[in-house]
């Protein structure tokens, strides 16, 4: 009987972000991409939301390494917490480390890194697996498909991917050597992105982005050119930058993490810009408008990128007006509209015409529709499927794909984080879940746990009434208070009544415990609490925190 091979999915299946798979054989692990994701506004205060990391930590001794398909926050965002856990070497292209790199160094990381740099169609032995890394399109450059080799046959992740038939790099996703693989020895399991399953047709070539780019550059001639995007999305900056020769202007990279990877790009060649075209952002006043081709961060409305900055008035490189065309060259990330509604507001307010992906084509996704994902399925042929990276919807509609193209129900399983399946001679199985806990980051705290999450919450909604009583528990008196202080529970003048109301309540309930001759601080605590909460509730129908204290002396 051969060994069997578990995978541990510990983020990324139910929500897009934190992407995070554990495979396991003769009790080694590897780990597949650690992605973290950014927090939306229902978790105050919360900067990023990593995997389940505790899993991995208490699995630490058996961990192998960690494979880095490419280089989006949402798959190796986590790797600087995980690392100060363990070190481990990273395997990922020469720009994914490049990234990896730059996020190590920041963390202070560096020096104990061990980085191992993988090329297209390289076959390595990593603990008991060997690992097969192809070429795979997607919205960055140098992508990997990864094809484990085990005892339970090949294991195909598809990582992010569309396929891209025209790719800016001529890079084009490695379908005949999937097809040889589905072939001899066949695909036992696949694992592919879902994040657009639920999209008919196929994504539009990165390339067509271009002629429009160009074409949009052309029409404002007289004015100067702002363009927003990724700054990691390397291909589209290649495109601005043609589009920018073309129209006889300079690029000038505007934002710290344009101007680093503009910088690493050219560095690995995933991008291919002359320095006579390059001009840093200083210079900006002294060139001619018309001759400016702007690229900068801040297409998503993050609140300290370079275009937001314009948008408020506060850039320190520019200031926006009414020669001005800013052009958002992506899709608003679901969760982000208002952030990017509220820049678009503040760049019209300012003059600047405002051209985005909702009426031109200035955009393409980086995954694949529906189209392509049955191209995926129709050339890997897998023996079993679980649809990975995505909403629970996208995992849903990414299963019925595959169910409609005539995989058999028992073979297609739909997983969660947390989820464990064992793949054996026998089949493929689920074997339940190991947790997938959020965890959670506030940049300046560090982690935060549910409890924590859970009082912001009430305390942005409901505001909070703070009691506090002074007691004499030997000879059973109330020596002050109760003090009611609140903040964000109602409006004034009716606060200053509620607050009496409770106060009164309190003092009556102490008064009565402590003559019952309850003394201990605790009981009494609850009985404050239990009093002041359905004064609190009858008079307003709100539940702000309470904040209870009951003190000797
Ligand atoms: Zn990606
Ligand atoms: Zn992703």
């Amino acid at each position: 009987m051969a060994s069997p091979l578990r995978i541990t999915f510990l983020g990324g299946l139910g929500q897009i972000g934190r992407n995070c798979a554990a495979l396991e054989s003769e009790g080694r692990i590897v780990v597949l991409d650690c992605g973290q994701m950014f927090a939306g506004d229902d978790l105050p205060g919360v900067d990023s939301v990593l995997p389940d990391l505790d899993w991995l930590i208490n699995n630490a001794r058996r961990v192998e390494a960690v494979i880095a398909t490419h280089a989006h926050e949402d798959h190796i965002g986590a790797l600087p917490y995980l690392l100060r856990h363990m070190s481990l070497p990273v395997y990922g292209s020469v720009f994914t480390l490049g990234m990896v790199e730059h996020k190590l160094r920041e963390a202070g990381l560096l020096d104990s890194a061990d980085l191992r740099t993988i090329n297209d169609g390289d076959r390595r032995r990593i603990g008991p697996f060997d690992c097969e890394f192809l070429p795979v399109t997607h919205s960055i450059p140098s992508g990997n498909i990864t094809a484990f080799h085990t005892a339970q046959g090949v294991i195909l992740h598809s990582s992010d991917f569309k396929l891209d038939l025209t790719p800016i790099d001529g890079r084009r996703t490695d379908l005949s050597r999937i097809g040889a693989l589905a072939q001899d020895p066949g695909i036992r399991l696949l694992l592919a992105d879902s994040t657009n399953a639920d999209l008919p047709g196929s994504s539009r070539s990165e390339k067509e982005i271009g002629a429009v780019l160009t074409e949009l550059l052309r029409n404002h001639a007289e004015r100067r050119v702002i363009v927003a995007c990724f700054a990691s999305h390397i291909h589209r900056l290649q495109q601005v930058a043609d589009a920018a020769l073309a129209t006889n202007r300079m690029l000038v990279p505007v934002g710290l993490s344009m101007l680093r990877n503009v910088k690493l790009a050219r560095k690995v060649g995933v991008l291919r810009i002359a320095d006579h075209m390059l001009r840093d952002a200083e210079e900006i006043g002294d060139l001619e408008p018309q001759r400016v081709c702007v690229i900068c961060t801040g297409s998503q409305g993050e609140p300290k990128a370079a275009l937001t900055r314009m948008a408020r008035g506060d850039s320190r490189w520019l200031s926006v007006g009414d020669n001005d065309t800013v052009i958002f060259s992506a899709h608003p990330i679901p969760g982000n509209e208002a952030a990017v509604g509220s820049v678009r507001n503040g760049l019209a307010r300012r003059g600047a015409k405002v051209v985005h992906s909702g009426q031109i084509d200035v955009h393409t996704s980086g995954h694949a529709q529906q189209q392509e994902l049955k191209t995926l399925h129709s050339v890997s042929v897998p023996q079993f499927f679980v649809p990975v990276h995505g909403e629970y919807s996208h995992l849903v509609a990414h299963r019925d794909l595959a169910l409609e193209m005539g995989m058999d129900p028992a073979t297609v399983f739909l997983a969660e984080d947390g989820d464990q399946l064992e793949l054996s001679d026998a089949g493929l199985r689920m074997l339940g879940s190991v947790g997938g806990e959020h965890l959670y980051v506030d940049g300046t705290v560090g982690d935060l746990g549910n409890e924590v999450l859970g009082d912001r919450h009430v305390l942005g909604n409901n505001g909070f009434v703070s009691i506090h009583v002074a007691v004499d528990l030997e000879r059973l008196d109330l020596l002050a208070g109760p003090d009611v202080v609140s903040r964000g529970w109602v409006e004034q003048p009716a606060l200053l009544g509620h607050e009496v109301a409770v106060a009164d309540a309190v003092e009556e309930a102490v008064l009565r415990a402590l003559r019952g001759s309850v003394d201990d601080r605790e009981r009494l605590s609850k009985i404050v609490s239990k009093t002041a909460g359905s004064v609190v509730f009858e008079r307003t129908r709100r539940r702000p925190m309470l904040v209870v204290s009951v003190r000797e002396g």
